[in-house]
C-alpha cells in the first residue's frame, strides 16, 4: 500500500490541497483533525474536565467515532450522529486543540488511523503523520504558509459556509494553536526528518494542489 503523510499548521489549507490531491491521486483522503476535533465536541458536551485523566478515560470509552465515506466524501459518526459539520466551528478547532495534547487521546485514535493505510492507499492529513502514525510513509510532506495567510483564507472559509468571524480573533487562534500544537510534549507539530516543506503563501489552490500531486507523482 502507498500511504502519503501531509503534516502542517492549522489553516495551511491542508485539507482542501490534500483532499483535491487524493482525488487526482485515486487515493483515499484521511482528515484526521476530524478525529480530535470530534472528541473535542464529545469533551465539551459532556463538561468532561481535560485536566482530569480519569474522567478523560471515562469519556474515550464512552466513544463510538467512525469514519466513512459518502461519494468519496469522508463522514465523521460520533454514535449515530453525523458530526461532519459540527466539528467545524472555532470553539470546536480549540476544544480540538486542548485534547490532543492528551496522551490517552493520541493513542486512542492511533490505530484507527493507522488501520486505514493497511487496507486503501491513503493520503493522510493531520500534524504527526509523518513523525507518529506514519513513519515509513511512502512520502512526507509538510504543507506549510504564513500565520497572516493562513487567516485570511481560514476566514473566507467560513464565511463560505455562512459561519460569522473576526479576522484578528481567527489570527490569533492560529497563533495559540500554533504554540500549542508545537510545543505539546507528545507528537508535537514538526517536519518529519525526511519530508519535503511546501509552502503555498504566494500560490493559489489550483496552484499548491498541482504541487502537491507533482511532488507525489515524482517519488512514487
Ligand atoms: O487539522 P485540524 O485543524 O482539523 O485539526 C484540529 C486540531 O487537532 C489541531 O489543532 C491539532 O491540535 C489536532 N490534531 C493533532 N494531530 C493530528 C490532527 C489534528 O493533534 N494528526
Amino acid at each position: 500500500m502507498i500511504s502519503i503523510a501531509i503534516d502542517g499548521p492549522a489553516g495551511a489549507g491542508k485539507s482542501s490541497i490534500a483532499r483535491a490531491a487524493a482525488e487526482r491521486l485515486n487515493y483515499i483522503y484521511v482528515d484526521t483533525g476530524a478525529l480530535y476535533r470530534t472528541i473535542g465536541l464529545a469533551a465539551a458536551r459532556s463538561n468532561t474536565n481535560i485536566q482530569n485523566e480519569a474522567e478523560v478515560e471515562k469519556l474515550l470509552k464512552s466513544l463510538d467515532i467512525n469514519i466513512v465515506f459518502f461519494n468519496g466524501e469522508q463522514h465523521v459518526l460520533l454514535g449515530d450522529e453525523d458530526v461532519s459539520e459540527k466539528i467545524r466551528t472555532e470553539q470546536a478547532s480549540m476544544m480540538a486543540s486542548k485534547v490532543s495534547a492528551i496522551p490517552a487521546v493520541r493513542a486512542y485514535l492511533l490505530d484507527t488511523q493507522r488501520d486505514f493505510a493497511k487496507t486503501d492507499n491513503v493520503l493522510m492529513d493531520g500534524r504527526d503523520i509523518g513523525t507518529v502514525v506514519l513513519p515509513n510513509a511512502s512520502v512526507k510532506i509538510f504543507l506549510t504558509a504564513s500565520p497572516e495567510i493562513r487567516a485570511k483564507r481560514r476566514v473566507k472559509q467560513l464565511e463560505e459556509k455562512g459561519i460569522k468571524c473576526d479576522y484578528d480573533e481567527v489570527l490569533k487562534d492560529i497563533i495559540t494553536r500554533d504554540y500549542n500544537d508545537s510545543h505539546r510534549e507528545i507528537a508535537p507539530l514538526k517536519p518529519a526528518e525526511n519530508a519535503i516543506i511546501l509552502d503555498t503563501s504566494d500560490m493559489t489552490l489550483e496552484e499548491s494542489i498541482d504541487a502537491l500531486v507533482k511532488l507525489v507523482e515524482e517519488r512514487v
